[in-house]
């Protein structure tokens, strides 16, 4: 673990604390932790694969009882997507903003310089573990998505807002990645079994799928043992239906309007952290998650705005 938060913090544009820790795991503990001491590795490219058969770049062929894709995901392009720029401060010159031991998972204060009209964007601000916070402007669903240079003026924005003092020499990351990955069809043919972000585990609200994937590589893993599809086994009727309205959601934040967005974020951390965590973790717990959507419906405030979060009315707001 490289960091650790017991309290996050979020605007909506008020601020809450939400009680469950966030953990920043340390890549290479993690893979100290996972040794591979059993496996063998093969360091290719792969150009081509089946359920039964990978082709590499160097023309080797490799032959399994199964073939588990987890190649990560493809381009994004035109589907729906986030779109993020990030700044790495001094954890030093990031306390007035993220003091030590603190995070932000979602900020909709409107300190980014954009205005209603705008596409929104939102702060997402971290401690890694390095002695650094990363400070990330992220743009989520929104068609057409918003450009590296316009989400960076919007994270250094936020940051003079808050009284950071940058030296011009921090390191940035720019991601453009989909979110709309789908979970493998029921009959796959002669195809691989796609696991991880290229199977259906990231979240299409957050865009997060490692927490997801750890945790249900036993599931694939003990269903390979008893010979059953691991399709089966992990991708359930309820599990489909959780991502089934986890897409609806996604569909809806991507035509709010700056107000909006803080107004309905507001209303889902405001509903019991059961059901926040139905959406935000649980991989199949169809109540949770059917309670959470109508509860934030029901809770945003001015009520014309659920007819835009449903997609009643601007259903193309962002279209362009
Ligand atoms: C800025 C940012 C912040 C994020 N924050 C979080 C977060 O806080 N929590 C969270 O859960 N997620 C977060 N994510 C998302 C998370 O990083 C991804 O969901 C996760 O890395 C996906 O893991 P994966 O193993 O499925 O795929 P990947 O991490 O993409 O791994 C796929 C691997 O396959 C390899 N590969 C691809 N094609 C081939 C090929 N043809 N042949 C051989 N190898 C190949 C790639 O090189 C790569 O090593 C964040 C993403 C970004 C960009």
């Amino acid at each position: 673990m490289a960091a650790q938060v017991l309290e996050p913090t979020v605007y909506t544009p008020r601020a809450r604390r939400v009680a469950r820790p966030y953990v920043m795991f340390d890549k290479a503990t993690l893979f100290e932790a996972l040794p591979l001491d059993a496996a063998s590795v093969v360091a290719d490219r792969v150009v081509d694969l089946t359920a039964t058969d990978v082709r590499t770049a160097s023309g080797v062929t490799i032959k399994a009882g199964i073939v588990i894709d987890a190649r990560g995901l493809p381009a994004p392009g035109r589907r729906p997507a986030a779109w993020a720029h990030g700044i790495f401060v001094d954890a030093d010159r990031a306390a007035p903003f993220v003091a030590p031991g603190e995070c932000i998972l979602v900020d909709w204060r409107e300190q980014n310089g954009a205005t209603n009209d705008d596409p929104p964007s939102f702060l997402y601000a971290v401690p890694i573990g390095d002695g650094t916070v990363l400070f990330e402007e992220v743009c989520q669903g929104i068609p057409g998505g918003l450009s590296q240079r316009e989400l960076r003026r919007r994270v250094v924005n936020r940051l003079v807002a808050n009284r950071v003092k940058l030296t011009g020499n921090e390191e940035a990351e720019s991601c453009h990645y989909a979110l709309d990955q789908p979970p493998p069809r029921r009959r796959r043919g002669g195809q691989a079994f796609p696991y991880g972000s290229r199977g259906g585990l990231m979240h299409p609200c957050t865009g997060y799928s490692v927490a997801a994937s750890l945790r249900m590589a036993d599931t694939v893993v003990e269903a390979l043992i008893e010979g059953i599809d691991p399709g089966r086994r992990l991708w359930t009727e309820r599990a489909r239906a959780v991502y089934w309205m986890r897409m609806r959601g996604l569909a809806g934040i991507g035509r709010l309007t700056n107000e909006q967005s803080a107004a309905t974020f507001d209303a889902f951390f405001r509903a019991p952290l059961r059901q926040n965590q139905a959406l935000l973790s649980s991989h199949d717990d169809v109540t949770g998650i059917g309670a959470v959507l109508v509860n934030t419906v029901h809770h945003t405030w001015p009520f014309r705005w659920r007819f835009d979060l449903v997609g009643w009315t601007n259903r193309k707001r962002w279209v362009r």
